[in-house]
């Protein structure tokens, strides 16, 4: 069973680009290396909070983007109630594509090629496993949540890479990293 990330979806999920829906006095996520703000990739309904993804598009392959935890891109966990936040002027941006699920048959390793990508089930890793461990709760792997493929809305995770997702079960901590 594979639930893939899908435009005009039979059951919404989430939005690709735009802008995010950010609680009241949540801050716009900035670039530890380069100080600028981040563009806005994508955010998906996980356990009734949103998980919210942003990557450094202000200087392409110096922000340390493609790691968890490195700065240079941000995953964070909202809950509450939210409205939806236009976030600064930045080099890169993507319009907004609403998304959703459809259970398919196949393994997603046989589908990854042209499509969004997938909602849980297995990561299809590209180089090996990097599983994230979260850093507040020293318990094991992060739960694997969202997978992005490079293409679709001009996404370009390194080489025509793929973006992996998680969060942790126990606290608010999210993260994400691509491979290519
Ligand atoms: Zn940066
Ligand atoms: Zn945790």
């Amino acid at each position: 069973m594979t639930l893939l990330l899908e435009p005009e979806p039979a059951v919404p999920i989430g939005l690709l680009g735009g802008d995010p829906l950010l609680p009241n006095g949540v801050g716009w996520p900035t670039c530890v290396s380069c100080d600028g703000a981040m563009t806005h990739i994508g955010q998906f309904g996980v356990d009734e909070k949103l998980l919210t993804l942003f990557q450094c598009n202000n200087d392409p392959g110096m922000c340390a983007d493609w790691e968890p935890f490195g700065g240079g891109n941000a995953a964070v966990l909202l809950s509450g109630p939210t409205v939806r936040t236009a976030g600064p002027p930045v080099p890169v941006s993507f319009p907004a594509l609403p998304v959703g699920v459809r259970e398919v048959p196949q393994a997603y390793e046989d589908l990854r090629d042209g499509v969004i990508g997938q909602f849980g089930g297995e990561p299809s890793w590209i180089q090996g496993p990097e599983v994230p461990s979260c850093p507040n709760c020293p318990a094991g792997p992060m739960r694997f949540v969202v997978q992005l493929e490079s293409g679709p809305l001009d996404f370009l995770f390194g080489d025509y890479g793929s973006a992996y997702a998680f969060d942790c079960p126990s606290c608010q901590n999210a993260a994400w990293l691509w491979q290519s």
